[in-house]
């Protein structure tokens, strides 16, 4: 065949294949479209999971009569005119691409009043045909498009549609993620008549709360903290949902780059990362996370729906994101109700207005309100009432638990996980706070503790590490002496100090003062196993995590031993004090808080 220039049609039609995948596509379009008009209220009604039609009005800028045509035709934008705006893209659209692709694909017809003007025009165009003249119309100002019969005449494209059901929650889940990141938009969404949902337009902490409930769940709400960190070029904020909320499936995960939600694989990598020393391998964390970079440092134009980016500096994103997560993350504490206030700052600083409600409500100062500090992030999954310590009552910073105990109680002052009252079953402290009892799984705590310390010595200045009186000499194969040789440094820097002295014998020599009271034999056959299980790709730090986190494991699990009072009061005090400690190293909880309401109920005793 000849080359040939292809028709116009055909040309957007070809490109409707990259945009317009499914009814989902089309809508988040005319929504982006509608944000970049500078919309404050968005409607979206579909019906039959918007195969059958999409409608979207907006009370934006609107259209002109006379570039109402230029809107559907292909490479006709008001948002860039020069290469130099490529670079420094604020809104959502640029390629005029969207308009052009739609109407080839599908019947649609475009309303828009712009202000000022007498009346509203209106144009259509049916499978990439003829545009139709502008007719008048009365409507309010703003912009009204409506798309019927998406793929009616690409009939291969259509049988990839899924049921309307489906279809439907596409769509949603779309509008879920422009939710999150336009709370200042009012968004109305209706589905064959019936409404979805309608989501006010306000920036203000309760409103944000609503739509956190609604869009991720009440419990996600509840058990989160705000994330805030900023440097010279970025800055990241959003809420993190407590490792324990974590989900087999990462589908709890919203991540917005300047606004945008995109899916980008170093800025969920640098997210898992951050949570990576408390979860499992094969659980998700749920957040929503906005990151915000200067627009020169980042390439939109790299995906037809522009939902994928392209950072300059893919590293130092990756690391920035990765150390405030992590850091937030660690410095979950029992006595954290303050991150609930923290919550709502993004929202409060994009709004002065809202800030005087805000300082209202006590919370500017620092101290949480009441009505925030009931927002409790303490375990309350199982149970919705708890509250958390108020955040001011800090652990005091005593040495002894015995003088702990003293001080505290002639200041009347009881810290956030109280006091030991005695050990069940070798497996949790029971110990009892200013809201009721707390329940404290021993060996978990204790291993996230010395986890915790590990890695704070082994960051400090190495491991110390003592010797062994008489060194334990044990029969291995080959491999395994080989592995020791072959990891000696690292076995080195974890503490332990191992010589192969045979084909197939090893001696230990020296192991971790803070595990002297271990079996030397049996830790460092959990080791070499989970050396031999490693694979090359991890890095030196998370390989000694790993080393140190399995060394915390077995270490704490072989300390099984009854507790007195006060070793399970300087156990609460530690677990208050150290990072990251409402989690076992597998993302599992610590401990839980039953107040006297949930006991109450469980009783069923009314008050
Ligand atoms: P892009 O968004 O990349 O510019 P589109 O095809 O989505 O391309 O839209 C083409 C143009 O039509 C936009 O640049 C904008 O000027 C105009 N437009 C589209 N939708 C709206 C709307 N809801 N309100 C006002 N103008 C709109
Ligand atoms: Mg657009």
């Amino acid at each position: 065949m000849p080359i040939k220039q292809l028709p116009s049609r055909l040309i957007n039609q070809i490109a409707a294949g990259e945009v317009v995948e499914r009814p989902a596509s089309v809508v988040k379009e005319l929504v982006e479209n509608s944000l970049d008009a500078q919309a404050t209220k968005i409607q979206v009604d579909i019906s039959q999971g918007g195969m059958k039609q999409i409608k979207i009005s907006d009370d934006g800028v609107g259209i002109p009569k006379d570039e109402l045509a230029l809107a559907v035709s292909r490479h006709a934008t008001s948002k860039i005119s020069r290469l130099e705006d490529l670079e420094v893209i604020r809104g959502f659209g640029f390629r005029g691409e969207a308009l052009p692709s739609i109407a080839s694909v599908s019947r649609l017809k475009l309303a828009s009043r712009v202000e000022n003007a007498e009346a509203g025009w209106t144009i259509s165009v049916s499978g990439g045909g003829d545009i139709t003249e502008p007719l008048p119309v009365s409507c309010p100002q703003g912009t009204g498009i409506e798309v019927r019969d998406l793929f009616f005449n690409v009939p291969a494209r259509r049988k990839f549609l899924k049921t309307a059901r489906t279809e439907f929650t596409h769509i949603q889940n779309w509008l879920y993620k422009l939710g999150l990141a336009r709370m200042d938009v009012e968004l109305k969404f209706n589905h064959n008549g019936r409404q979805v949902f309608h989501f006010a337009g306000k920036t203000d902490a309760d409103h944000a709360k609503t739509r956190l409930e609604k869009i991720l769940g009440a419990n996600f709400a509840e058990q989160s903290i705000w994330l805030e960190h900023e440097n010279a070029d970025m800055k990241v904020s959003g809420w993190l949902g407590l490792p324990t909320l974590s989900r087999s499936q990462p589908d709890m995960q919203y991540s917005y780059v300047n606004n945008r939600a995109v899916r980008d694989k170093t800025f969920t990598h640098a997210v898992k990362q951050g949570y990576r020393d408390v979860l499992y391998h094969d659980r998700y964390p749920c957040y929503a996370i906005y990151l915000e970079i200067d627009p020169g440092l980042v390439d939109v134009n790299v995906h037809p729906a522009k939902l994928e980016v392209r950072f300059r500096d893919t590293r130092s994103v990756h690391d920035f994101v990765c150390t405030a997560v992590s850091a937030a993350i660690a410095g979950i504490r029992p006595a954290a109700g303050a991150h609930q206030v923290e919550h709502y700052r993004r929202l409060v600083n994009e709004n002065p207005e809202t800030h005087k409600t805000y300082a209202g409500s006590g919370a500017a100062t620092g101290h949480a309100s009441p009505k925030h500090a009931s927002m409790s992030f303490m375990r309350s999954a199982q149970l919705p009432d708890s509250r958390a310590p108020s955040p001011d009552r800090r652990p005091p910073d005593v040495s002894s638990p015995a003088q702990t105990r003293q001080q505290t109680l002639t200041q009347g002052e009881i810290p956030p996980l109280g006091f030991a009252i005695c050990q069940l079953h070798h497996i949790y402290v029971v110990a009892q706070n200013r809201e009721g009892m707390v329940l404290v799984d021993m060996h978990a705590a204790h291993e996230r503790i010395t986890y915790e310390r590990l890695k704070q010595a082994y960051r400090k200045n190495g491991i110390r590490n003592q010797p062994l009186l008489v060194p334990v000499t044990l029969k291995v194969s080959a491999a395994e002496a080989a592995l020791c040789e072959q990891h000696r440094t690292y076995l080195e820097q974890t503490g332990f100090e191992v010589d192969r002295i045979g084909e197939s014998a090893l001696a230990v020599r020296r192991v971790p003062a803070l595990l002297a009271d271990t079996d030397p034999e049996a830790m460092v056959r959990d080791i070499l196993s989970d050396l031999a299980e490693h694979d090359d790709s991890v890095s030196a730090e998370d390989h000694v995590n790993e080393l140190l986190s399995s060394m915390a494991c077995h270490g704490s699990v072989r300390a099984n031993r009854e507790l007195t009072t006060a070793e399970m009061d300087t156990l609460l005090r530690s677990i208050e004090e150290t990072e990251r400690s409402g989690q076992c190293n597998h993302g599992r909880p610590t401990w839980v808080q039953l107040s006297i309401d949930q006991l109450d109920k469980l009783f069923m005793r009314g008050r």
